[in-house]
């Protein structure tokens, strides 16, 4: 995975307090890692853009022409507005566990604010905004490195999509709290 200053320089929080506007965090391998703003502020370029998707009148939606992605030898039909929405949702949905997909679609897709969040999912201020802007970071890392075609840049994806050619990430295996890996974990106690 090839994060460069060039990639997260122009989407960096200027008054991050981690990466201080650069975008890159220093490692404990003395290497370099985008810093969790620059994810958020792709998860938020794209979700405005599924707003705009669903707010627009239908009647503007547009069907084009496009070529593949390695090049015009085959070209397709597309509703660029349509897979876009479908992309956003289902990819999202897929890359979120139960409870913060419940989450997700609470705040960002019903538009419920925090204190309804709060009250319905049953935790307090500080946990939803920690949950909301993990939520975000890991988002907006997955709509960057999704293979082989991802969700950003937008304006690749709106003018016909090119193929992802960063390599794929090593898979994270995400362990979620009573799934079967969780238990796997726990050490077995031998009978007596
Ligand atoms: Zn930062």
């Amino acid at each position: 995975m090839e994060w460069t200053r060039s990639e997260t320089l122009g989407l960096a929080a200027v008054k991050c307090a981690i990466c201080r506007g650069m975008g890159l965090k220093a490692t404990r391998g003395g290497g370099n890692a985008p810093c969790g703003c620059v994810f958020r502020a792709i998860f938020r370029a794209c979700y405005a853009r599924f707003r705009q998707c669903v707010e627009k009148e239908k009647t503007l939606s547009r069907v084009t022409l496009d070529c593949g992605p390695k090049g015009c030898g085959r070209v397709t039909w597309s509703r660029k507005d349509e897979e876009y929405m479908a992309d956003f949702y289902l990819v999202t949905k897929r890359s979120l566990t139960a409870d913060e997909w419940k989450l997700f679609s609470a705040h960002f897709l019903l538009g419920a604010d925090w204190r309804l969040c709060s009250r319905q999912l049953g935790m307090d201020r500080g946990t939803f905004f920690h949950e909301l802007y993990r939520i975000e970071g890991l988002l907006g890392q997955v709509y960057r490195e999704l293979h082989p075609y991802s969700l950003y840049p937008l304006d690749e994806y709106f003018a016909g999509r090119t193929e992802n050619d960063w390599p794929e990430p090593k898979k994270v295996v995400r362990i979620r709290p009573g799934s079967l890996h969780a238990r796997l974990r726990v050490p077995v106690k031998k009978a007596a």
